[in-house]
């Protein structure tokens, strides 16, 4: 793929439109482009990094903060679509690709991201992510987040994770007393207690995960 023709598309926390931009703004004499949303709340930065490859911030339409990330050089360049998770939902918050797969793309993360509104019951965009203000009182070790998502993925792996729509790859997000896992397609969760990693620890036990 022709990287000045290369797409960058992402979902804004505070409006929760999509912006498209091109990552040919990129060159030789430019080494940053910020990418803003048209609500001017958030906005994409990339940069690109000295070994090859482009490093990402990116606002989070499901956290409300930004993740960074680095993609290397032949993600860029590749002809498929590369969508970036968010590290603590696991939904697809960016997207890099050709005109056509970023429209689609972002047709797709407007569809998950209605569905996980619906399922919550959630009015505005701001209700689907963690409350600002709760981070000082509610802040949970990332080490009880790390450890929660690899029980998850490693039961996932063996088919041990159900929900009661057939779905198999849950999200988790933060609550009050640990993380939930939930379903973004129904809504179903499990809430995991753990606020200490070795209460995480607890949890490797757990030989399914059967959300409800
Ligand atoms: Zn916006
Ligand atoms: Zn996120
Ligand atoms: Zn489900």
């Amino acid at each position: 793929m022709d990287i000045r023709r290369t797409q960058i598309a992402y979902r804004c926390p505070a409006c929760a439109e999509a912006t498209v931009g091109f990552l040919g703004g990129l060159t030789a004499a430019a080494d940053m482009l910020r990418l803003k949303c048209s609500c001017g709340e958030s906005a994409l930065d990339i940069t690109k990094r000295r070994g090859g490859g482009i490093h990402l911030s990116v606002p989070c339409v499901y956290c409300g903060e930004n993740h960074g990330t680095d993609i290397s050089e032949e993600l860029v360049g590749r002809d498929a679509l590369t969508a970036l998770p968010c590290p603590f939902s696991g939904m697809d918050i960016a997207f890099i690709g050709s005109d056509e797969q970023i429209a689609s793309a972002v047709t797709d993360s407007a569809a998950a991201l209605g569905r996980i509104m619906t399922a919550l019951e959630a009015e505005e965009i701001s209700d689907i992510q963690p409350r600002e203000g709760d981070a000082d009182d509610t802040a949970i070790d990332p080490a009880v987040f790390d450890t929660i998502n690899f029980i998850v993925r490693d039961l996932e792996s063996e088919g041990q994770v159900k929900c009661p729509c057939g779905a198999t790859r849950p999200a988790l997000r933060y609550t009050d007393s640990g993380i939930q896992v939930y379903c973004e397609s129904c809504g179903a969760s499990r809430d995991i207690t753990a606020l200490t990693p070795t209460a995480a620890e607890e949890y490797l036990t757990l030989s399914e995960i059967i959300l409800a």
